[in-house]
């Protein structure tokens, strides 16, 4: 914390989003006292013509995986090249294991997975995908896998729950904790003050064990035997969130639902439950207090979670991805689930990219309509599943979206960040926009390149760069 005692504050010579009016001023303590106006405060600050808008509110993070970015090896954006000299020389440091994340074949010009035979290293190396959903072995970990009764494919792929379980055992020693927080304060310094974090309900310990440093609203994958409910404080930074299901897989590992099949191997297109079985699950959570939010990437997927959720009016259900675009009427019906999306994953949809490369060109234009959704009124709330955990990168993508028609607005990007991630996690009493009243938790923006200056929570500042 770089000054502990909030006084009042005024910004001035700035661009305020609050985010649904720009304003020049803004005047707050631990809460917004005024936006615009003339009221005196303490401290007057000249912002340069600086932006300011709400701290970010990233509705879908999976923090376990940022700390385990921060300490394990990092392949994301390399080229195979530079992948293969990092996991060769590379030293164990879980379990006698090398622990890689982040690689991404859609990048590369051979679009094909790592192979075991490529990685040369004397220790056992497991290389997840950078969608998580797959890793890579080397022959020493096969090995190594296949003695623990972990299921490894003849290509030395583990996927999905398998995967799971292999982190799990080599990870069991290593103290996640202190990356847990250094990934907090990564998250302050990109101006998120609040995330909704989907984990194992064990993982709640670890919160308690070292309390956050930002607020986390927790969600616990599948349905927990615990009494939790949403909207609980467990401590005041630490909230219930949802349950979260899966409705289908990821494109990556091609096991999206997709009506149309994968365009370059055959996929495992297949929805996880019947209407029935989801339903089920949907009843059992919503009668226990816990709302829900459920994966749907593929067509198929989201097509189901809108016909499920369509029994259960009242209630705001979250739909997580809803990547791909359903026909017209079926995707104004979407009108009704909050949106919880990631403009980050603009990044595959290029020609040449990862979605083009698995199911064909068409889906150029047929992926992450936010713009659509927020013309039909839909909310949608941004978030970056961790891939990676960056809003303005995610806000830039969807800026300057592949498909022009999808192109949002400035306001229109904050908005999703913001305000919608608020009102997707139950929290816009008291954030998501600068208004009287509402806790000042506020980012200062650079109004040309985006880059993060400042980020307050509660009124404190909690992170500076130097140039301001
Ligand atoms: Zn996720």
């Amino acid at each position: 914390m770089l000054s502990p005692v909030p006084k009042s504050i005024r910004f001035t010579n700035c661009v305020v989003y609050t985010p649904w009016r720009i304003e020049d001023s803004v005047v707050f303590t631990d809460k917004v006292l005024q936006v615009g106006g003339s009221l005196k405060a303490d401290v007057e600050l000249d912002l340069s013509g600086a932006i300011v808008a709400p701290a970010f509110i990233d509705s879908h993070v999976h923090m376990s995986s940022s700390a385990f970015k921060l300490a394990t090896i990092d392949l994301q954006g390399k080229s195979k090249r530079e992948v293969l000299k990092h996991l060769k020389t590379a030293k164990p440091a879980f379990s006698g294991w090398v622990y890689a994340r982040g690689w991404d074949e859609s990048f590369w010009s051979k679009k094909q997975y790592l192979k075991p035979d490529e990685i040369e290293n004397q220790n056992p190396v497991l290389a997840v995908r950078v969608d998580g959903h797959i890793g890579v072995l080397n022959r020493k970990a096969i090995e190594l896998a296949q003695s623990m009764g972990i299921n490894v494919t003849t290509d030395g792929i583990v996927m999905e729950h398998e995967l799971t379980r292999l982190v799990s055992q080599i990870t069991k020693e290593f103290d996640l904790n202190e990356w847990l927080l250094k990934a907090q304060s990564e998250c302050l310094k990109l101006g998120v003050t609040t995330v909704c974090d989907i984990e194992s309900d064990e993982f709640l310990s670890y919160y308690l064990r070292s309390p956050p440093k930002i607020r986390v609203v927790f969600s616990p994958i599948g349905l927990t035997k615990r009494a939790w409910k949403t909207g609980e404080v467990i401590t005041s930074k630490l909230f219930i969130g949802f349950t979260k299901l899966f409705a289908d897989g990821s494109i990556g590992a091609r096991t999206a639902a997709v009506s149309f099949g994968y365009r370059d191997q055959s996929g495992n297109p297949t929805l996880f439950y019947s209407d029935s079985q989801l339903e089920s699950l949907y009843k059992e959570s919503l009668s226990r207090g816990m709302e829900v939010m459920t994966h749907a990437i593929g067509d198929l997927a989201v097509q189901q979670v809108v016909r499920v959720s369509r029994k259960f009016q009242n209630r705001r259900l979250r739909i997580e991805h809803n990547e791909l675009v359903l026909p017209e009427e079926l995707e104004a019906q979407e009108v009704n689930l909050v949106c919880g999306m990631q403009p980050n994953f603009l990044q595959w949809s290029y020609p040449g990219g990862l979605y083009e490369k698995r199911l064909g060109e068409h889906i150029l234009s047929r992926n992450n309509h936010f713009k659509c959704l927020l013309e039909q009124g839909a909310v949608v709330a941004f978030g970056s599943d961790s891939m990676p955990l960056d809003p303005v990168y995610g806000i830039k993508l969807a800026l300057n979206a592949p498909n022009p028609k999808q192109r949002l607005t400035l306001k229109e990007a904050i908005r999703c960040y913001t305000y919608n991630s608020a009102y997707a996690n139950h929290l816009e009493a008291q954030l998501g926009s600068i208004e009287v009243g509402k806790t000042a938790d506020l980012v200062i923006l650079d109004s040309q390149s985006l880059h993060v200056l400042q980020t307050y929570f509660e009124g404190v500042k909690v992170y500076s760069t130097e140039t301001i």
